[in-house]
């Protein structure tokens, strides 16, 4: 069930506190973002018995589901996607493989929080969490407050592309892959991709079929020959929990999987567009340049990928020194109040789905352990 903001707020099924701010509603787990690593959160609070609205609700910033599918390029079918894992208890219907990405999986996450009577409140944007003296968390929105016992944080990272910084100033088209909307309006022209992950691959593989491309990336790019069977993925994930357990700030997925023999990687080889040169040194106004030897370009692609959007949690301070937040399994290592859904290790739609059942789990015996009880049906 999906609810306008306007039904649930002000008044509401939810108990109220009045705050410094004015009236907030409460709940014992508040889960924002409404993409795959919420959705699986939000299945598994009702299915432990938290009830919706009074219980958890799920504030999601976007006016529609689909999470960040629902903004990917026209041009991502489902037959080019890596690999979609289905949500608990309902699984994608067949579809056709030409599908828009952007079509179909928003289509699914919509069926899937009727089906489960998913208490959703859409277009919310949580500005800011703080900490309260009694221990809760307050969740500052563009549409009110709440206060909550347990915070599970899935706010992906759409939000927020990384564009790295070069000298030199770049006169043409540029965009990052985030505004990447297809190779039509490339056609003819010379192409600059930057990136080594599977984003820029998506890109060389269209926009090398209508137009000349050059790639760069800052490291020679690591294809991963072996199958990716389980234990694998098991490996992978174990590599990039090692590092968000210590602390350091989190790395991209392919950084340690390398990059797979996707659709789209062996369309790319069949164009013969995957002759990697280094990254350049400066920008110019009608290219990039190694030293004094320039090459012009007329658009440059940015698919240098993107960071965790968790700018509203600054309040609460989680970052340590190495410039990561320290985790301990989904929760942050000093606040187990606090998980985080979609991010390290569970940055992927199989990933996205194990945080939200494990975040559950450890918020039932944390609020089990504290008072008052929290209110389930
Ligand atoms: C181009 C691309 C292709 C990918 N392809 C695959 C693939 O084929 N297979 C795979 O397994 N993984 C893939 N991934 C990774 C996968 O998409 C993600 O790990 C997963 O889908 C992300 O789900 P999520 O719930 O963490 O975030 P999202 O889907 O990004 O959802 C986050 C939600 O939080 C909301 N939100 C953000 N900030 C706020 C706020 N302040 N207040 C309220 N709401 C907020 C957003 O509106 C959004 O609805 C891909 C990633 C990218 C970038």
């Amino acid at each position: 069930m999906t609810i306008d903001r306007a039904t649930i707020a002000p008044e509401g099924p939810a108990r109220e506190d009045p705050t410094p701010e004015g009236p907030a509603r409460e709940v014992d787990a508040l889960v924002i973002g409404a993409g795959q690593a919420g959705l699986s959160a939000a299945y598994h609070l009702r299915r432990r018995g938290f009830a919706p609205y009074t219980g958890f609700v799920v504030l999601d910033a976007d006016d529609a589901p689909g999470g960040a599918w629902a903004h990917r390029s026209p041009s991502l079918t489902m037959a080019t996607v890596h690999g979609f894992h289905d949500l608990p208890d309902f699984d994608l219907p067949a579809t056709d493989p030409a599908t828009e990405a952007r079509v179909a999986v928003p289509g699914y996450f919509a069926a899937y929080e009727a089906r489960h009577a998913l208490p959703v409140v859409r277009p919310v944007k949580v500005l800011a969490v703080r900490d309260r003296p009694d221990g809760r968390l307050l969740v500052e929105t563009d549409s009110g407050s709440w206060i909550t016992r347990a915070l599970l944080n899935a706010t992906g990272t759409w939000t927020r592309p990384f564009l790295p910084r070069y000298p030199g100033r770049f006169a043409g088209r540029q965009l990052h892959y985030a505004d990447y909307r297809g190779p039509a309006e490339f056609a003819g022209l010379r192409v600059l991709v930057v990136g080594g992950g599977a984003s820029a691959i998506q890109v060389l593989s269209e926009v090398g079929a209508v137009a000349g491309t050059v790639w760069v990336t800052r490291t020679e790019p690591v294809v991963h020959q072996g199958p990716f069977t389980p234990e694998y993925g098991r490996e992978v994930v174990a590599r990039v929990a090692e590092r968000v357990e210590a602390g350091l700030p989190v790395r991209s997925v392919v950084s340690v999987t390398g990059l797979g023999p996707s659709v789209a990687y062996r369309r790319a080889e069949e164009l013969g567009v995957l002759n990697r040169r280094p990254m350049f040194d400066r920008l110019t106004e009608h290219g990039v340049a190694w030293g004094d030897r320039e090459l012009p370009v007329d658009a440059i692609i940015w698919a240098t990928g993107f960071r965790a959007e968790l700018t509203h949690l600054a309040p609460l301070a989680l970052r340590g020194p190495g410039g990561g937040i320290r985790m301990s399994g989904t929760h942050v290592a000093d606040d187990p109040r606090v998980h985080l859904l979609g991010y390290g290790p569970s940055a992927s739609t199989v990933g996205a789905n194990r945080a939200g059942r494990a975040a559950v789990n450890e918020i039932v015996h944390l609020l089990r352990d504290s008072e008052p009880a929290p209110a389930l049906v």
